[in-house]
């Protein structure tokens, strides 16, 4: 049968708008289908500085200024041991992408992205609920979806089929298992108010979060004529059912409001609530593949994270932008089909679990601030990674670049200190990892030469892998170098739906550094090196100086042994 569309994209919030926003610009026929009317509701309001880069892509930072979005220039946390607010300024991480982002009406701000994938060309049909998936053997090669407006279904058929549908998952949930984070089981509560106090100083553009004994607020400053000033939300467990079920929302909302005096005296005693207290689920989950034959996941579709780090519309956003580089790439080119769903797959997971081992970290660190709440003793038992914690939020707070000090990194130190110094982990219970150990109790260190009897080690990870060209929105293969989980410096949590952080080195690099075992002294390798290259000895050894001394300077390459001759 022939394929109507190139793609068809299910679900039309911020995952749903940007793919269909880029492949349509690219020049595929993209359909998107949306079951709902817009405008409509949706929570998840304050964004990251992460998603800038699509709203500048498409030139929609305009329209959000005009939609009177507040720009939200950092965080602001009452969280830890002492109840002294602390800030994170995006102005003090030169390494994010933009010094600030949004916090948005989404009703409004989902229309905005969705006029948008529109005017780039795709064809969007409102109030068309996707039923099911076609299958072609094991590749999914369309859907059925009852059209609203005739109450008829509709079979149509596309190359690809990306699920953006939100939680509801319609195709995910066909394709893969969805896996729960059972220790992140909790609820939202949530209203909006007006005539609010508000803060009285740079943290009137920031989130603030403050914990209270069951749980945490959320207080986002907004701009609207319909929901007022600030979108208050509370966040808690599932222990406290049956004293939800006895106080009602409104009861339960209240009591914990008092708890929250910061809060309390942002809000002001002039503030009225807009809206009835909504609660919603906020179960983080993620499944085992988000990409396959003929689907992407993307979006609530394939993950959901706590919102404590008000990750969810900007990952939905960027994973928009990396299926549709995928697709593009793959249209372009079948043969790549395989590696680009596992390009995809990998980068979701590794996102997923140190996004996840970060929040569990963070959680339990503010165990100390609440000792006699059940919510807090609950969050003191999450497990977790205590290095990839600390190095994540290292990671989240320095945003450096190995090789790269920068003077901003002066800002930036203290930022971490002061995190760490809040929560109840400390620093000096970071232990190395596996990797680490080695090169730590070895001895490495840096070298600028050669010397004979120095053993030198890749301070990394060799890869091949691929990356997206941001010019030509395709995948490329590369090799070189990563920093990642295991590597004691790696970047912030958005950027690994992208792709992970290498750095592009030569062929001959590379083939040099697999020479590098952790034991070998240089002699050894220079003479392999020799043999394998077909070199006499002295060339070899000449060559491999040229090669190294930029690996060198870059700490790419470390060497254990006396220091080298100057
Ligand atoms: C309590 C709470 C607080 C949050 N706070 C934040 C925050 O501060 N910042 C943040 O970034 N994120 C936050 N989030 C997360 C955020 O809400 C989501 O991550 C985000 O909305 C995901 O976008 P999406 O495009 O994947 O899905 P959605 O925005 O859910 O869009 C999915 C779309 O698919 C449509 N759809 C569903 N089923 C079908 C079907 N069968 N056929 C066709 N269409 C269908 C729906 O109508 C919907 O329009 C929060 C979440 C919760 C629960």
């Amino acid at each position: 049968m022939v394929d109507q569309y190139d793609v068809i994209v299910v679900g039309g919030g911020p995952a749903g708008s940007t793919t269909a926003g880029y492949l349509a610009r690219y020049g595929h026929r993209t359909l998107l289908l949306e079951r709902s009317q817009f405008p409509r509701h949706r929570i998840g309001e304050s964004l990251l500085p992460s998603m800038m880069p699509v709203l500048e892509d498409f030139g929609l930072v305009e329209a959000c200024r005009n939609a009177g979005f507040v720009e939200k220039t950092g965080a602001t946390f009452i969280w830890g041991k002492t109840r002294e607010p602390w800030d994170i300024r995006f102005s003090d991480t030169p390494f994010l992408p933009s010094g600030f982002a949004f916090h948005v009406e989404r009703s409004v701000f989902d229309q905005i992205l969705l006029d948008n994938a529109r005017r780039c060309g795709a064809e969007v049909n409102m109030n068309a609920t996707v039923l099911e998936a076609i299958r072609e053997g094991d590749r999914i090669a369309g859907v059925v979806y009852r059209d609203g407006e005739t109450g008829g279904t509709q079979a149509v058929r596309a190359k690809f089929v990306v699920d953006a549908s939100g939680s509801a998952s319609i195709i995910g949930r066909q394709v893969t298992e969805r896996r729960y984070d059972d220790q992140m089981r909790q609820v939202a509560m949530y209203s909006y108010f007006k005539n609010v106090r508000g803060a009285q100083d740079f943290r009137n553009k920031h989130i603030i979060i403050e914990s209270c004994p069951k749980g945490w607020f959320w207080f986002i400053p907004m701009n609207s004529e319909r929901l007022g000033e600030v979108s208050l939300g509370l966040v808690t467990g599932r222990e406290f059912e049956d004293e939800i079920r006895a106080k009602g929302i409104e009861g339960f909302y209240n009591e914990a409001l008092s708890e929250a005096p910061y809060v309390n005296e942002l809000i002001g005693p002039k503030a009225e609530r807009l809206e009835e207290i909504q609660a919603v689920r906020d179960w983080a989950y993620t499944c085992d593949e988000t990409a396959g034959p003929g689907y992407y996941l993307a979006g609530d579709a394939a993950a959901f994270l706590d919102p404590l780090l008000s990750t969810g519309v900007s990952l939905g956003m960027l994973a928009g932008y990396s299926s549709s580089v995928c697709i593009h790439s793959v249209l372009g080119n079948p043969e790549m089909e395989a590696a680009a769903a596992k390009f995809y797959s990998n980068n979701y997971r590794q996102m997923y679990e140190v996004t996840r081992d970060f929040l569990h970290y963070f959680y339990a660190g503010n165990a100390s601030a609440h000792p006699n709440d059940l919510f807090w003793q609950a969050r003191r038992m999450l497990k977790f990674d205590e290095n990839i914690g600390a190095k994540q939020a290292f990671s989240f707070f320095i945003n450096t670049i190995p090789g790269n000090p920068h003077p901003a990194l002066q800002k930036q130190i203290p930022m971490f200190h002061q995190f760490m110094n809040n929560l109840d982990h400390s620093v000096n219970e970071v232990k190395e990892p596996a990797g680490m150990e080695k090169i730590v109790t070895g001895g490495f260190r840096s070298a600028r030469e050669l010397s004979d009897e120095d053993v030198p080690i890749v301070n990394g990870r060799l890869e091949s892998t691929w990356r997206i060209n941001r010019a030509s929105h395709t995948l490329e293969p590369i090799r070189g170098i990563t920093f990642d989980r295991d590597r004691p410096v790696f970047s912030s949590t958005s950027s690994w739906l992208l792709g992970r952080n290498v750095s592009p080195l030569e062929d001959s690099a590379c083939d040099l550094m697999e020479l590098m075992d952790g034991e070998s002294p240089w002699s050894t390798i220079i003479g392999n090196f020799s043999g394998k290259a077909g070199l006499p000895l002295e060339e070899a050894r000449k060559r491999t100086a040229e090669i190294v001394a930029p690996l060198l300077a870059e700490d790419y390459v470390l060497v254990q042994g006396r220091a080298a001759a100057q």
